[in-house]
Parts: structure tokens; sequence; C-alpha cells
């Protein structure tokens, strides 16, 4: 079933947020891959998205290529300068992330994996022993020769007293350090996603009973494959998107509106039924 989201004189909860919530209060193993959409509302730019980023920009998706940025001094000075000033470091989760914790509390959250590097559903309270995330995190750094890692803050820190490319300070022995080449500890273009990450997240997709997408257009692989993966072993399937996505067609339900307005009223119904009250008014 598809259909749109609330608009026009929707005063009552969407039919498909209703059989969204069926599936999922029916559910005790649910596995959740969210994409760039559940943080948009937190102030966070959408890489891939039709006006994201790399779309609008194709020298910043230059600027995230591995070998670009191993080979290419300025290219790592740019790079940091741009984390420095990442929109990543004030966001607060919003309603969507928060609704996931929700789900984690009355038990049914198995697993939740990410495409996003914000870590805004630890913040939001998700236990971080259930999140996969599957293109790294940019609140971490990683050494790319000793692959020491080490807190993004401290790292921005020498940047910020004018290291403008710093380099890996992990002891080497005698009066030695490292001095390996540092980026974010997310994956780049060009760079192997982290395979027990990977292993896990297949599992999880595998032994669930309902698969929940939130988010993601469900177009960039592997994490895309999580849904057929879920599907043919017999989960449920439900999308929940601003647009449509490329599994829209093998889903139970697909719930299509703002996702941090219809996904409380998807995971957290007692909230989720409030704030739609609130926000469209008496029925
Ligand atoms: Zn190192």
């Amino acid at each position: 079933m598809t259909a749109d989201g609330p608009g026009g004189p929707a005063t009552r909860p969407h039919p498909a947020v209703a059989t969204a919530r069926r599936l999922l209060e029916a559910s005790s193993r649910v596995v959740v891959l969210t994409g760039a959409g559940i943080s948009t509302d937190s102030g966070i730019p959408d890489f891939r998205g039709p006006s994201g980023v790399f779309t609008k920009n194709p020298e910043a998706q230059k600027l995230a290529t591995l070998q670009v940025y191993m080979s290419d001094p300025e290219a790592r000075r740019r790079s940091w300068r741009n984390r420095l000033e990442s929109p990543t470091w004030n966001a607060q989760p919003n309603e969507g992330h928060l609704a996931l914790v929700q789900l984690e509390r009355r038990g049914a959250l198995d697993t939740l994996v990410t495409q996003n590097i914000d870590g805004l559903h630890q913040a939001a309270g998700t236990d971080p022993a259930r999140v996969v995330e599957i293109h790294g995190t940019m609140r971490e750094v990683t050494c790319m020769t000793c692959g020491a890692r080490t807190p993004m803050p401290d790292v921005l820190d020498r940047v910020k007293a004018g290291e403008d490319d710093p380099s890996c300070l992990e002891a080497k022995g005698g009066n030695d350090v490292c001095g390996g080449i540092l980026k974010s500890a997310t994956i780049s273009f060009g760079q192997n996603l982290v395979s027990a990450d990977l292993e896990r997240a297949e599992q999880a997709a595998s032994h669930c009973d309902l698969l929940l997408a939130i988010g993601s257009s469900l177009s960039v692989y592997p994490a895309a494959g999580l849904v057929p993966t879920a599907h043919l072993s017999g989960a449920k399937i439900v999308i929940v998107n601003a647009e449509r996505t490329d599994y829209d067609s093998i889903a139970d339900v697909v719930v299509r509106g703002p996702i941090s307005e219809m996904l409380p009223g998807i995971v957290a119904p007692e909230i989720g039924a409030l704030g739609l009250a609130e926000r469209h008014g008496p029925a």
C-alpha cells in the first residue's frame, strides 16, 4: 500500500501510519535502517538527494574520494576547514531519532543500521551497542597508517590552533610519532566498508521480523540490499521516506511524508497520537 502523507483535510492519523503502527506493534525483532532523511530536520544536509551537497557541488564529492584525499595536501586542508564548519557539531536529535529510542525502550529494537555519519542516534539515547554505522562516523578520526582512533574534537582543536593538515601523534617507540595522514572515521568514496559491520547488518536483516527503512532512497549499496535480504527471509517491510524509494514495490506499507512528523506516530503511538492531534487540530 502506498499513500501520500498528511495534507488537505487530514485531521486524523493517516491510514498508512496506522497500518505501519499495527505491523510494528506485532513485531518483536525490528531492524531499523536509516538514511540522510532522518537527519535533515536536525539541519544536516542530504549529500545525495536532489538538492544534495554532492549533486549541486561535484567538487565536494571529489574531496570525499579517498585517492584524492591521500594524494593531495590541499584537498586535506580544505577537508579540515569543512569539518571545522560542519553543521553536525551543533545539530540536535529530532523527534524521528527520539521515536526510535521509544522503540528500543519497549524491547522491540534488535539493531539500528545507519548510513549516517552524524552520531545523532546515540545522541538521542539509542544504545551504541545496537547501532551499526555502516558508513562510519565523523565524530572520530582515524590514522590511515596505524589505524589509531582519536575523538574528532581533539583533532579539530589542533586545526583551530593552526595545524591545517594535522598528522598522527601516536608514539612509535623512541621519540618518534607515527605521522600518518588523519581522516574522519567515515567511509570515503573509493574506500571499502568495514566487513564486520556489513556482516553484522546482514545477519540482523536476515533474522528480523520487520525491517523499518527510514529516510533513505535505498539506492546506495550494500546498505540498500538489507531490504531484499529481510524480505526474502520473511520479514515485513515498512518504508518511511519523503520520496519514492527503489524498494517501495516490495514494502508491506510505505509512509510518504516528513519523517520527524510521521515516525512518532508509527513507533511511539502514545506520543505520536498526541503529536498529530496538536499539529493538525482536532478531527
Ligand atoms: Zn598513526
